[in-house]
Formats: structure tokens, C-alpha cells, sequence
């Protein structure tokens, strides 16, 4: 803008000082010609007289810068200040001596034969009829230009030197102001009068752009809270596949460190079903497929995005599935091992009946056969009913009522419902401790109880102990059932919580073990906020702690 402003503003100068020059020299030029014929017409004049009253003794001793000729009335030259007369061809034929004759005076211009000069005429004619003529030469424009070209060269560079200082100092001028103006704040400048209604407009469109901006920044922060509070993962792709958006969620799930911005999304995962469900979905495909991250089961949930038909981008979603699908898995399980675990006694019973209606039993052998029907039933019954305990456990408890239990109590109650069993076990009960008064489950907390001090008198030796102590703490409290029974091997302890996990399978049935006490103390223990501690050397006894915050 400068650079033009200058070159302009130059082109005007210089082109202002030809044409100045060019103006001046013509009307120099026309008026020098002018006073140049005033000149010798007075000048002609006189020697006019000069001649009339002397004849040629005046032109002989006359001196003058102008060429003086004389004619005679036939054109012939009588005189002439510059050629020999006798030479001189007729001058009859001359405009200005034609035009003398006629009248009294005559003029005429005439461009030399190199038309570097222009000769002005003046002839007058005198009273006999003979003609005087008076010449005079005037360079032309050209020749005059050309006599002046070094003075003239030394004007153009100075005229140009100060068109250059002039032109570059305006152009600074007329800009600076444009440069100050401050686009953030219009209605602070101070500026050409021109500019006012652009400035306005450029405050009342940054009006609306911040308005604009402010509304997108609250926008952004509702759906960044949003998103951040989400413990699913959110990624929003454009149709290239670049990462637009996503929430702290999706690095957990997926294990990564925050990739680069607008990275690919590939970055976040670069294996085959990851990869073929991006594809996909940017094919305008919805598509879902499993993740195994370190351990985890993360489900992906691709939905395209679309503008005017096109695939114009891609949310993805990542669910945390591990717990659906373990869950899923132990429901399967333990469906099977029910159906399993249910058939055994049904069948024994099933075949004993079968041999007693078929009367292939002798009458003395009935009762044996009624007391393992009846053995085996009562099996059937505690294990239906530790599957009605879970499956409410597993809901979550939500139907039990909860109420003020005292754990003493219930250690109590316990220790006298197993006493028939612990003295044919041979084995002596105790209860220790202080009343420990609580909030919880009342069925539940003596469910817990009753199948710790069971398994406590069932795996045990003829003469062996089980001790429960109830012992209150600061906030919450314990209850121990400890034994100096059988033991648990060190890679079982982990898993007598599972569902129908035995360490000696025919021995637990045996005395009547469904393999879900444990699994019942561990979902009861954690309806309770509670933790189950089991430590136990193999022969030397079981003590199993449950610690209530
Ligand atoms: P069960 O009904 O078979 O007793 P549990 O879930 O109560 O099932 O216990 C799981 C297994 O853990 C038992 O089969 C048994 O082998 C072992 N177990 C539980 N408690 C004790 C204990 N106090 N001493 C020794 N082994 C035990």
C-alpha cells in the first residue's frame, strides 16, 4: 500500500513537471516570437524611412543583428545585408513581399530547411514601391529544449529527489493512521472521517463475534463437564479420522496417555478390531466390538456422523463391560454347577425310591433306605435354600429390611442352634466378647454366622474347639470364629469363596457341605460394608474375621 501510494504520488510529480515544462517553454516560445515580430516591425518601419529619405547610403552604413534585404517592385534585389544581390533569385514570389505590395506590410514564418530554425519576416513597402525586408531566425522548441538539456536534467533529478522525499513522506503519512488503528477496540481510534463507517462496522461484527465466542466457551464447558464426569469413554472424530474431542474416560479405559492434538485415532488404539471398526464407521457403518485392555473388557460403540448425506464424522463410545461380562460368566457357572449340584441327591433319591416301589428291598432294609432319602433331601433343602439366600444377596439385598442387631446376640443364638451338632462332632463350642450393636441384616448377619461356626465344627477333629468372639472397636467391630480344626491348604484360601468350590469335594458332601457357606458370607459381608479375613494353616485350625466398619 505504501509502495503504491509512493509510486503514485511520483508519477504525479514527474509527470506534473514535463507537462510544466512543456507548457512553459510553448508559451515562452509564442511569446519570444511575438516580441521578436514587434521588433522588426519597428524596426522595419524605421528603416523603412531610414531608406525613403537616404536611399542606400542609409543601408550601407547601417548596422543591425536582423538581415535587411531590399526589392524592387518586379521582386528583383536591389540590397541585401547578408548575399550578394546579383545571386539572389527573384523575391516576387515571397508571401510577405506579396502580401507588402498590396498593402503596406507584410509578415511571414518560415521553418529553416533543417527545421532547427524559424525565420520571421517583416517587409514594408516604401512609397516609390520598392520593398524593404527585415529577417530575423528564432531556434525552435526542439533546438531550444536541446540547448537546455543540461539545466533541464539537473531540475528533473532535484525535482525528482524532492518528488521521492515528498512522495514517501506523504505515503508514511496518509498510512500511519490506517497502521494505528486498533481492530480490537474501533471506537478508540481517532482516524479519517472515511474510515468511521467501516470501523463501526468492524466493532459491531467483533460485538457479535464475541458474543458468538462466549456462548461456544459456555457450550464447551457444560459438554467438557459433561463428558469429564462420564465414566464411559467419548471420542469425537471428523471424516478424516482425526481426534476432535475426548474425555479423561476414554484414556483410563483404554490405558493411553493424552495423544498429540488432532492426532489420528489410531493413536488411542492400534489393534485390528479397533482399527476395522474406525474404518468402518467412516464408511457410515454403525458397528460395535470388544477391547481386551490389560485385563479389562471394554465394549466400543461406533456411531457415523452425518451432514447433508455424508459421512461428515464419528462418535465413539467405550463402555467398561469386565464386571457385565464376569457377572454373565458366573451366572452361566453357576446355572450349570445348580443344575449339577441339584441332580446329584435328586437321582440317588429317584433310584432309591425306584428300588423300594419295585420291592427289590428287603423289609429290613427300608428304614437304611428312608434315612438316605432323607439325608439326601435334607441336602437338597440346604442347598435350595443357600440358593434362595445368594440370589437375594445378589440382587443386591434392596428387599432386606435392616434393623439394630446385636452380634453378641447372634453369636448366641448360633452357638446354641449348632450345640446338637458340635457335641456329636465331639467338638466344644464357646461364645467371648461384648455386645456389638449394629445396623444391618438380622437373617442375613446370622446366616453369616451360623455357616462360619458350621464349617467351624464340620471341618474339625473329634475333641477340637471353636471359639467365637464378638469384639466391639471404635466405630464398628469384629466377629472371630476361630478353630483348631483341619485347615486350608495356602492355594485354596483364595477360592472357598467361590461358588460350590470345595478343597475336599467328597468329604464336604459328605457332612453335608453345599459349597456356597462362604460365597453366602462373602456377598452378606459386603451388603455390610464389611471385610472377611480368613487365615488358616493347614492342620492346625481356621480363623475367619469379619471386620465392620
Ligand atoms: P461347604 O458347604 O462345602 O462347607 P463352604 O463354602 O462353606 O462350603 O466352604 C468351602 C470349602 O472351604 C469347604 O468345602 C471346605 O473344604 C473349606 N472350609 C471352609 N471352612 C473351613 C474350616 N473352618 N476349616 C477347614 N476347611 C474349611
Amino acid at each position: 500500500m505504501t509502495a503504491k501510494i509512493f509510486r503514485n504520488s511520483m508519477a504525479v510529480g514527474i509527470s506534473v513537471f514535463l507537462l510544466s515544462v512543456a507548457l512553459f517553454m510553448g508559451v515562452l516560445y509564442q511569446y519570444f516570437g511575438n516580441q521578436l515580430t514587434e521588433e522588426l516591425e519597428t524596426e522595419a518601419w524605421l528603416v523603412a524611412k531610414g531608406v525613403e529619405t537616404m536611399g542606400m547610403d542609409y543601408l550601407d552604413g547601417l548596422k543591425s543583428s536582423s538581415r535587411i534585404t531590399w526589392i524592387d517592385q518586379d521582386g528583383t534585389v536591389l540590397y541585401d545585408s547578408v548575399a550578394d544581390p546579383a545571386t539572389m533569385k527573384n523575391h516576387a514570389d515571397r508571401e510577405e513581399i506579396q502580401e507588402a505590395m498590396l498593402g503596406t506590410q507584410g509578415t511571414a514564418r518560415r521553418e529553416s530547411a533543417t527545421l532547427s530554425e524559424k525565420t520571421f519576416y517583416v517587409a514594408r513597402r516604401l512609397e516609390d514601391g520598392t520593398v524593404i525586408r527585415l529577417a530575423s531566425a528564432q531556434y525552435t522548441v526542439v533546438v531550444l529544449l536541446l540547448s537546455m538539456v543540461q539545466p533541464l536534467l539537473i531540475i528533473l533529478v532535484v525535482t525528482l529527489i524532492l518528488a521521492a522525499v515528498l512522495a514517501s513522506r506523504l505515503s508514511k503519512r496518509m498510512i500511519q493512521p490506517i497502521l494505528a488503528l486498533d481492530l480490537e477496540h474501533p471506537e478508540n481510534c481517532d482516524t479519517y472521517d472515511e474510515l468511521a463507517p467501516l470501523l463501526t462496522r468492524i466493532r459491531r461484527q467483533n460485538d457479535t463475534i464475541g458474543r458468538q465466542m462466549e456462548l461456544m466457551g459456555q457450550r464447551r464447558q457444560e459438554f467438557e463437564a459433561l463428558t469429564e464426569n462420564m465414566s464411559e469413554g467419548f471420542v469425537l472424530l471428523d471424516q478424516k479420522g482425526h481426534i476432535l474431542s475426548y474425555n479423561t474416560g476414554t484414556l483410563r479405559l483404554l490405558g493411553v496417555l493424552p495423544p498429540a492434538e488432532e492426532a489420528n485415532v489410531l493413536a488411542l488404539d492400534r489393534t485390528d478390531a479397533f482399527r476395522k471398526s474406525v474404518e468402518q464407521v467412516l464408511q457410515g457403518v454403525r458397528n460395535q466390538c470388544r477391547l481386551d485392555r490389560g485385563g479389562r473388557c471394554v465394549q466400543l460403540l461406533a456411531d457415523p456422523v452425518f451432514r447433508d448425506n455424508q459421512v461428515a464424522g464419528a462418535v465413539l463410545v467405550l463402555v467398561d463391560v469386565t464386571e457385565r461380562e464376569q457377572g454373565e460368566k458366573m451366572r452361566r457357572e453357576f446355572t450349570a454347577n445348580v443344575s449339577h449340584e441339584l441332580k446329584t441327591p435328586l437321582t440317588a433319591i429317584s433310584g432309591m425310591a425306584e428300588i423300594i416301589s419295585n420291592g427289590m428291598v428287603k423289609p429290613e432294609d427300608v428304614p437304611g433306605f428312608a434315612g438316605d432319602i432323607y439325608k439326601e433331601s435334607q441336602r437338597l433343602i440346604a442347598l435350595v435354600e443357600d440358593i434362595i439366600h445368594l440370589s437375594r444377596l445378589d440382587e443386591g439385598g434392596t428387599d432386606l429390611r435392616r434393623e439394630q442387631v446385636d452380634l453378641l446376640e447372634v453369636a448366641r443364638k448360633t452357638v446354641q442352634r449348632l450345640q446338637p451338632l458340635a457335641k456329636q462332632a465331639g467338638v466344644t463350642l464357646a461364645v467371648a466378647g461384648a455386645s456389638l450393636v449394629m445396623q444391618g441384616v438380622p437373617s442375613v448377619l446370622e446366616e453369616m454366622v451360623y455357616n462360619l461356626c458350621d464349617n467351624a465344627v464340620k471341618y474339625n477333629h473329634k475333641g477340637g474347639t471353636v471359639t467365637l468372639s464378638v469384639v466391639p472397636g471404635e466405630s464398628g467391630g469384629e466377629v472371630t470364629v476361630a478353630d483348631n480344626g483341619i485347615g486350608i491348604p495356602a492355594e485354596d484360601q483364595e477360592r472357598v469363596f467361590e461358588r460350590f468350590y470345595r478343597v475336599d469335594k467328597s468329604h464336604s458332601k459328605e457332612i453335608g457341605g453345599t459349597g456356597l457357606g462362604l460365597s453366602i458370607v462373602k456377598h452378606g459381608a459386603a451388603l455390610h460394608d464389611a471385610r472377611v479375613e480368613l487365615k488358616s494353616t493347614l492342620g492346625e485350625g481356621t480363623t475367619v474375621r469379619l471386620i465392620f466398619p
